[in-house]
C-alpha cells in the first residue's frame, strides 16, 4: 500500500498536532457540536457555522457559548474556509457551494468520525449498508453487553462519536453505525472489522442520481483496512458482493455471510442452525428458529452481528442467549401488546415498499396490515404476490389511501380509516385470535405525524388502550 504522507500525519494527530489549527466545523446538530467540543478540547481553535437561523438552532448555541466556541447561523460565510480543515457533519450536503468553494481552495474535509477516530484508541467496529445498520449495530452492542465486554455503540445512532471517543481505552469496543455520507469524507478511519449488509439505491439525490457513486461511497468502509482487518459482507447481496470481489479481497481479511451457501471461512445457514466458520474453526451458534428478531432480513443482520461479535471474542454460548432474547429496535416490528390472541406490531420505520416486503415475509399467521402515508412514488406490485398470500385484509391510510385502496382491492379487502385511531380499531374489529395487526406503511410519515417515530408511538398509545 503507497503511503500518504498527509494520511501519516493525521494517523498521529494528537493535541500538539492540532494546536493552533484552524478548524470550520458545517453543522450544528448532535455531530457537529461534540466534534466542536472534542477539537476544542485538543487544541485547536475552532469556529461552527450553519445556515438555519439562530432561533431555529436552540440549545445547540448554548452549548458553543458555554464552551466559548465561536459560531455564525443562517450562512456559511467566507470565514469557514479560512481554516486548515473542516468537518462536515452528516446532515450537510457534500453538493453544498461552500464544499464546493473548499474543494476549489484544495482545503482538506474530512466528516465527524474521521476527526474522532483520530483520537480512538479502541478498536473499531463500523457497520454500513442501506438497510439494517441500526438493528445490527444495536445487536452488537447487546452482544458485547451479554459477554461484560468493554465497549460504546454510536455514530449514526445515540451519541456522535466524538461524543464518547475520550471515554475509550485499548481494552473497550467502539461500535459505530456508519452511514455513506460520513464515509464519502474519510481520510484515515480504519475499522479493524466492518460489516457492509447490502447496497441498494437510496438517497440518490446525494450522489448526482448514479448509483455507482453510492457504492462507492458505501465501499469505502474499508479502503484503510489491512490484513490484520475483517471485512464481514454479505455474499447474497449482489452489490455488495460484486464490489468486494472487485476491491477488497486483496488487502483485507473478507468474511462472506449468507443463507444458502457454506463458506470455508464466513457465517452461514445448515440445517436450520446459524454456523461460523473461522479459521478453520466451526461453531454452531444457534437454531435459526430460536433467533428472536423475525423476518429473513433480521437473519441477515444476526448473522453479520455473531461474526463480528465473535471475531471480538463473544463465546457461542453467549451469543445464543443474546440472540433469544434481543427484541430488536423500538419501530422496526416491534411487538406492542397482545390482545385476546391478537398482536399488535409497530413498524412504523417501513417508510417504503422494500421494507414492507420483509415485514410481510416475516410472519406466518394472518395479517391485517396499516400501509399508507405519504407516497414517493411507491410501485405496490411488488407486494402483490405476498398480499395475496399472507394479508386477510388492508386499512389504508394516510395522504396516499385512495392509491392503496385502487392498487389493493381486486384482491384483497381494503377499507379507508381517516385517522390513525380508526384505522387501529378498524383493524382490531376484523381481527381474530391467531391473526396480526401489522403498521408497516411503505411511505414517509409526513402527512399525520412529524417523523416515524412519531407515527410509531401514536400508534402504540392507541393500541395500549384499547
Ligand atoms: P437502517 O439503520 O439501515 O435504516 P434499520 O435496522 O433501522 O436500518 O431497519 C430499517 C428497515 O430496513 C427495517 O424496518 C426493515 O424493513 C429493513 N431492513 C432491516 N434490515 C434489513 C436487511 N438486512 N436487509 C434489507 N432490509 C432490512
Amino acid at each position: 500500500m503507497i503511503v500518504d504522507e498527509d494520511k501519516l500525519i493525521m494517523t498521529k494527530t494528537n493535541k500538539k498536532i492540532l494546536d493552533g489549527k484552524k478548524i470550520s466545523i458545517l453543522g450544528m446538530a448532535r455531530s457537529g457540536i461534540a466534534a466542536a467540543q472534542l477539537l476544542q478540547k485538543m487544541g485547536a481553535n475552532v469556529f461552527v457555522s450553519d445556515n438555519a437561523r439562530e432561533e431555529q438552532l436552540g440549545s445547540p448555541i448554548l452549548n458553543l457559548k458555554s464552551f466559548g466556541i465561536e459560531y455564525e447561523a443562517g450562512r456559511h460565510s467566507d470565514r469557514v474556509l479560512d481554516a486548515d480543515i473542516i468537518v462536515i457533519s452528516p446532515g450537510v450536503s457534500s453538493n453544498a457551494s461552500i464544499i464546493k468553494e473548499a474543494e476549489k481552495l484544495d482545503l482538506k474535509i474530512v466528516s465527524e468520525i474521521e476527526a474522532a477516530s483520530w483520537f480512538c484508541k479502541s478498536p473499531i467496529i463500523a457497520v454500513t449498508g442501506t438497510n439494517g445498520k441500526t438493528t445490527t449495530t444495536t445487536l452488537i452492542g447487546k452482544m458485547l453487553n451479554d459477554a461484560k465486554i468493554k465497549h460504546i455503540v454510536g455514530g449514526n445512532i445515540g451519541n456522535a462519536f466524538s461524543g464518547f471517543v475520550h471515554e475509550l481505552d485499548e481494552s473497550s469496543i467502539a461500535v459505530l453505525e456508519v452511514s455513506s455520507f460520513q464515509l464519502d469524507f474519510i481520510e484515515t478511519f480504519h475499522p479493524r472489522i466492518s460489516i457492509i449488509l447490502n447496497i441498494t439505491p437510496d438517497h440518490l439525490d446525494r450522489y448526482d442520481n448514479n448509483f455507482e457513486k453510492y457504492i462507492a461511497s458505501k465501499c469505502r468502509i474499508f479502503e484503510n483496512q489491512t490484513k490484520e482487518d475483517y471485512l464481514v459482507y454479505n455474499f447474497d447481496d449482489e452489490q455488495t458482493c460484486e464490489q468486494v470481489r472487485r476491491f477488497a479481497g486483496l488487502h483485507v481479511h473478507t468474511l462472506p455471510f449468507g443463507i444458502d451457501r457454506k463458506f470455508d471461512e464466513g457465517a452461514f445457514v445448515e440445517g436450520g442452525n446459524l454456523v461460523t466458520s473461522v479459521g478453520g474453526k466451526r461453531n454452531e451458534i444457534i437454531e435459526i428458529d430460536d433467533i428472536k428478531i423475525r423476518g429473513i432480513h433480521n437473519l441477515y443482520n444476526a448473522i453479520a452481528a455473531v461474526l463480528a461479535s465473535q471475531l471480538m471474542g463473544v463465546s457461542s454460548d453467549s451469543l445464543e442467549i443474546t440472540l433469544k432474547t434481543f427484541k430488536g429496535v423500538e419501530h422496526r416490528l416491534e411487538l406492542v401488546r397482545e390482545i385476546n390472541g391478537v398482536k399488535f406490531i409497530n413498524d412504523s420505520k417501513a417508510t417504503n415498499v422494500e421494507s414492507v416486503w420483509y415485514a410481510l415475509q416475516a410472519y406466518k399467521e394472518p395479517l391485517i396490515v396499516l400501509i399508507g402515508g405519504r407516497d414517493k412514488g411507491n410501485d405496490y406490485s411488488k407486494l402483490f404476490d405476498l398480499v395475496k398470500k399472507n394479508v386477510k385484509a388492508i386499512v389504508a391510510i394516510g395522504e396516499t389511501a385512495e392509491k392503496v385502496y385502487q392498487e389493493f382491492s381486486p384482491m384483497k379487502k381494503v377499507i379507508k380509516a381517516l385517522s390513525m385511531e380508526e384505522a387501529v380499531r378498524k383493524a382490531a374489529d376484523l381481527a381474530v385470535s391467531g391473526d396480526i395487526v401489522l403498521l408497516s406503511p411503505a411511505c414517509a410519515s409526513f402527512d399525520w405525524f412529524q417523523n416515524y417515530e412519531h407515527r410509531g408511538q401514536v400508534f402504540k398509545e392507541i393500541v395500549r388502550v384499547l
